[in-house]
């Protein structure tokens, strides 16, 4: 708190560096300074995402779901954008489904290979799934994270998910609220 308190004084003495008025900005300062504390000491805010994060998947459900989203790419409907994505989702009861992208020629009907899993899972099991863990892979072995729209469903049932992808650098994994810091739920 000290080191935003710290933050909130100099970034706004800079704002007000050209003000005729040193009183107002004094008041400006102390305006700023209880907005942060009240933030940083709200009881309800949601805890660190390093607090929330479920137990490490074991080497062998890690392969299955790598296996199963490869295997579902190869269904994808993907005649636009030549871009073939595979999905595969771990629910918390250990039940794994998949999914692919299916492209239309009217674009924006497009459905992503994780919707396409996540919206699977819930025709066959009702809407209670809570989902562990995401792998998306794509057949040109490129960097592919899920997108936006993705993330905030993947949130919707998983907010404790794990998301496995071909980051820059290699395969990669994140925490679905690093992917998506303000994602949100109305239950
Ligand atoms: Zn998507």
């Amino acid at each position: 708190m000290l080191a935003l308190q710290l933050y909130g004084m100099q970034s706004l003495k800079a704002s007000c560096a050209g003000s005729a008025s040193a009183s107002f900005a004094k008041k400006k300062v102390r305006t700023l300074l209880r907005r942060f504390t009240i933030a940083v000491d709200f009881p309800s805010m949601p805890k660190n995402s390093s607090l929330q994060r479920n137990t490490p998947l074991s080497a062998g459900v890690r392969r299955e779901l790598l296996q199963s989203a490869q295997r579902v790419m190869k269904h994808a409907h993907a005649p636009y954008s030549k871009f073939r994505v595979g999905a595969a989702i771990l629910l918390a009861d250990g039940r794994i489904f998949s999914g692919c992208n299916v492209e239309n020629a009217s674009y924006g009907m497009t459905n992503c290979a994780e919707r396409t899993a996540i919206f699977s899972a819930v025709a066959e099991l009702g809407p209670k799934i809570e989902i562990r863990a995401v792998t998306v892979v794509n057949d040109h072995g490129v960097p592919c994270s899920p997108c936006g729209a993705c993330r905030q469903v993947i949130y919707e049932f998983g907010p404790d998910a794990t998301i496995f992808f071909q980051g820059a650098n290699g395969p990669k994994q994140a925490h679905i609220t690093e992917l998506l810091p303000e994602g949100f739920r109305l239950q």
